[in-house]
């Protein structure tokens, strides 16, 4: 592929075409089908005109491959364009067809991820191309459209992995580094396939074929794109188009420095951002932190039927880059160090952000059961996240979930729609005092669900995969065999404070201390007041999940980096440093509801 972003080109004629035709449309039920091909109306057809241009297209012609850096969005006005996987290679399918009024495109188109699919004109026709630039421009003018526009492609993507499209990782069960990258799919939500190296003969041919031997994997295979064997994060990323800027391309100096994109960290980003400061977010993981790996958050102000952590993340992605926000990703903030006022955050991969002031967002890491073979089974059988991907891996086999909050009975009710059986093993007597009522009660109406209380996990159970986990009723000492697919294990977390190696001061937990709950003693400044959320270091934040203190909810974290986004500016008044004027005037009276430890200072 030669990389060049969606151009119109001339394809292979009819070799291109020979898959089978499309067939992943009939499993759909009717209402996905629609939601996947909307068919946009002649007004919202000349919104988007005034954003591209007209094309003719030829048959058989290539609108963008797999592998493309980047790709536009094509509308088609006249003819039919297939979507199809694997273009000019073993194994080509055709997965989906387009016509009249109909756009192609997925949400990588919007998060600036390569292409991993063709667009291929089946017929004679006509198309409006939107530059990538431009449809940026229309999410964020169009409202109507860019919501439409986002839902389609929100839908595809979920269509996509459910299908195993994109990605290939063929590695073994047993090999750290096949575990280690799935996570790093599942959790940045890339649409994949693995290909287990134990008994699939579908991978020994693709090796074969690839010449890799069995000493270098695991692997991953990009369409179009790079074999990698055994990559870092980083270097998954960067293939894909999605690692965000490099050292050089960052701001020498940067207003603010966000660590940590869950959804405390990308709040601080966008307010941040949209209120002028230059800012960095920069991510060890994924973009939506712990909330990106919720089925379905249905607490969150203004979604009455709740939202995807998915969604959330991609949303509150998308934002955070109509305002600027520059988002380095795979990047550890592994220390931090200030002097004259400006902090210096360095990152594992040896890049260093300077900032006038930080905001830390980094959350709370899962806490692991303390089982032998525990390792062996994590990301393969045992999981931290119950998304469609890890779904997907269980089959519709029983699984069990190990917590009693809220984490975990959402994970209940999102299994019990593809797993026969759900079973949430809790320590205690009931879910009463963990969970809130509304999941408590869907819980107890759902008939693939069992509680079974006052119970541990002990063991787990399996050969090649996990079959089962081993049970202790420890009321009555006695064990029992469950056979299951998959462990979900929701028991807490541990705040990500470890890098910062003690230098702020923390509760005894290691979270975070803020504002007046800091003792006068661990001030880096003895004298100062420090802001409600500043740390015992002025000008760094903390937000959300890791502050001692906060409530461990999303729309908290979200409400909290926010509201540090004005403290931040408060406090670079103070110094003098400020780099615009403060979001709302001091004289503003919702600045009354503005909670700081003490009065500011003078
Ligand atoms: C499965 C699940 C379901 C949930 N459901 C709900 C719900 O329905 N409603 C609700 O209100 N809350 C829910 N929560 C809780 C909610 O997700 C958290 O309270 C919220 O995500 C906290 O946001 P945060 O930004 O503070 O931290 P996090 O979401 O923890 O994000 C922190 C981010 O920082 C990154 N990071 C950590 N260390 C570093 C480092 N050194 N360098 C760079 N980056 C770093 C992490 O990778 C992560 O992405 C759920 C949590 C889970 C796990």
């Amino acid at each position: 592929m030669d990389g060049s972003a969606g151009r119109l080109r001339a394809g292979s004629g009819g070799v291109l075409l020979t898959g089978p035709a499309a067939q992943p449309t009939g499993s759909l039920s009717p209402q996905a089908q629609a939601g996947r091909s909307p068919v946009l109306d002649a007004a919202q057809l000349e919104v988007l005109r005034r954003y591209g241009t007209e094309h003719d297209t030829g048959a058989g012609q290539v609108l963008f491959a797999d592998g493309d850096l980047t790709y536009d969005l094509f509308v088609i006005l006249a003819g039919e364009v297939r979507i199809v996987e694997r273009l000019g290679q073993p194994g080509e399918t055709v997965i989906a067809s387009y016509g009249r009024s109909q756009f192609l495109g997925e949400i990588g188109l919007l998060t600036g991820q390569r292409a991993y699919l063709s667009a291929v004109a089946a017929t004679a026709g006509r198309v409006l191309r939107v530059p990538v630039a431009q449809v940026r421009v229309v999410m964020a003018q169009e409202p109507g459209l860019s919501e439409l526009i986002l839902r389609t492609f929100l839908l595809r993507h979920s269509i996509l992995t459910g299908r195993g499209s994109g990605l290939t990782l063929i590695g073994s069960r047993f090999d750290a580094g096949t575990r280690r990258l799935l996570e790093v799919l599942a959790r940045n939500r890339l649409a994949s396939r693995w290909l287990e190296l134990e008994g699939s003969p579908e991978a020994e041919a693709m090796l074969r074929e690839l010449a890799v031997p069995v000493a270098d994997l695991p692997i991953v295979v990009v369409p179009g794109g790079a074999l990698l064997r055994n990559p870092g994060s980083r270097e998954l990323l960067d293939a894909l188009g999605l690692s965000g800027p490099g050292d050089t391309e960052l701001p020498g100096v940067c207003d603010l420095l966000v660590v940590g994109a869950g959804p405390g960290g990308l709040a601080a980003a966008v307010y941040g951002a949209s209120e002028g400061m230059a800012t960095v977010l920069a991510e060890d993981t994924a973009l939506g932190g712990q909330a990106g790996t919720s089925s379905r958050i249905e607490n969150l102000l203004g979604f009455p039927a709740g939202l995807s952590g998915e969604e959330l993340a991609t949303r509150a992605a998308l934002q955070a880059q109509k305002f600027g926000v520059r988002i380095k990703q795979a990047a550890r903030a592994v220390s931090l160090s200030s002097q004259a006022g400006l902090h210096r955050v360095g990152f594992d991969d040896g890049d260093a952000v300077t900032a006038k002031s930080v905001i830390i967002a980094t959350g709370a890491r899962y806490n692991r059961l303390p089982l032998a073979r525990l390792a062996e089974f994590e990301g393969v059988g045992v999981y931290y996240a119950a998304t469609q991907m890890e779904a997907q891996a269980c089959h519709d086999d029983p699984v069990a979930i190990v917590g009693g909050g809220n984490s975990a009975g959402q994970a209940a009710m999102f299994l019990s729609r593809s797993s026969a059986s759900v079973h949430v093993i809790i320590r205690g007597q009931t879910l009463e005092t963990s969970m809130s009522r509304y999941l408590i009660d869907q819980i107890e109406r759902n008939p693939r669900i069992t509680v079974t209380p006052r119970t541990q996990v002990t063991a787990l159970l399996g050969t090649d995969q996990l079959e089962g986990v081993e049970l202790l009723e420890t009321d009555r000492r006695q064990t029992s065999a469950l056979a299951v697919r998959g462990l979900f294990v929701f028991i807490g977390a541990q705040p990500a404070t470890g890098w910062l190696a003690g230098q702020l001061a923390e509760d005894a937990r290691g979270f975070l201390l803020t504002g007046s709950n800091i003792p006068e003693a661990q001030l880096d400044d003895a004298g100062r007041t420090p802001l409600f959320l500043e740390t015992s270091r002025p000008g760094i934040f903390a937000v959300g999940d890791v502050r001692s203190g906060s409530v461990k909810r999303a729309a908290t974290a979200i409400g909290e980096g926010s509201m540090a986004v004005r403290l931040v500016f408060e406090r670079l008044q103070a110094t003098g440093s400020a780099v615009a004027d403060p979001p709302r005037a001091d004289t503003d009276s919702r600045d009354a509801a503005v909670p700081t430890a003490k009065e500011p200072p003078p």
